[in-house]
């Protein structure tokens, strides 16, 4: 099965993912994590994706196609896949319907959260993630056990420089223009569309997910 992960930066996708993930075996492919993990590198797509993402504006589609191909080479075609923060142009989301279809599969399900703006300045705000499992924590809502320490793998967690409040301000103005228009066209696609309320309690969202992509899976 392969889902698309839809919704706004903060929105909490990153922390649904990565626990769906570990529950079902699947693959969690973020963008966001491969892009990150490329500027630690110093590889020439991380020196190339680096200018953008500090500026909070998406890096060029050429970029992320080839990065999501050459992930999606390593993953087994049994294995389900989890695409959170990407397509994030209708150009992807078209690019990766076709790099599905020469694989003999298809997105299955898009699941979209939501809450507003104001919520999601709070909650990229107080954002931890674990620069070496992806885990994501927030000071507010979803705190680690220890202050700083992954609960998964005991890593420093690090608040990400493009969560600074300027930078937050252009990457929720970016996902308005450039990754909204994405809902009209799942509205249209083959593949049904699930909304969730992403101002809740983490566990709860978790619990509504879970059941949407194993009813999913099950049809
Ligand atoms: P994220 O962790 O998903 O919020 O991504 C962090 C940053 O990486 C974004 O603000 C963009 O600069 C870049 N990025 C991640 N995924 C994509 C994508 N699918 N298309 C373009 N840029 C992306």
């Amino acid at each position: 099965m392969v889902v698309v992960l839809l919704g706004p930066p903060g929105v909490g996708k990153g922390t649904q993912a990565v626990r769906l993930a570990v529950a079902m075996g699947a693959a969690h492919v973020s963008t966001g994590d491969l892009l990150r993990a490329a500027r630690r590198e110093g590889t020439a797509l991380g020196r190339a994706a680096q200018g953008f993402m500090d500026r909070g504006e998406l890096v060029p589609d050429d970029l992320i196609l080839d990065l999501v191909r050459e992930h999606l080479d390593g993953v087994d075609h049994d294995t389900d896949v989890l695409f959170d923060g990407f397509p994030r142009t209708e150009d992807q989301a078209t690019s990766l319907d076709q790099a599905l279809a020469k694989l003999d599969r298809s997105v299955d399900l898009v699941v979209l959260f939501e809450a507003d703006d104001d919520v999601l300045v709070r909650r990229l705000s107080g954002r931890r993630s674990c620069p070496n499992c992806g885990s994501v924590y927030n000071v507010f809502f979803n705190a680690p056990a220890e202050d700083g320490v992954c609960d998964r793998c005991a890593g420093e967690l690090v608040h990400r420089k493009d969560d600074d409040p300027e930078t937050v301000g252009r990457r929720l103005q970016v996902y308005m223009d450039e990754t909204a228009p994405l809902i009209a066209f799942y509205e249209d696609h083959d593949a049904p569309l699930r909304r969730i309320e992403a101002d809740r309690d983490v566990d709860e969202i978790y619990r509504e997910f879970e059941a949407a992509v194993r009813a999913e899976g099950q049809a």
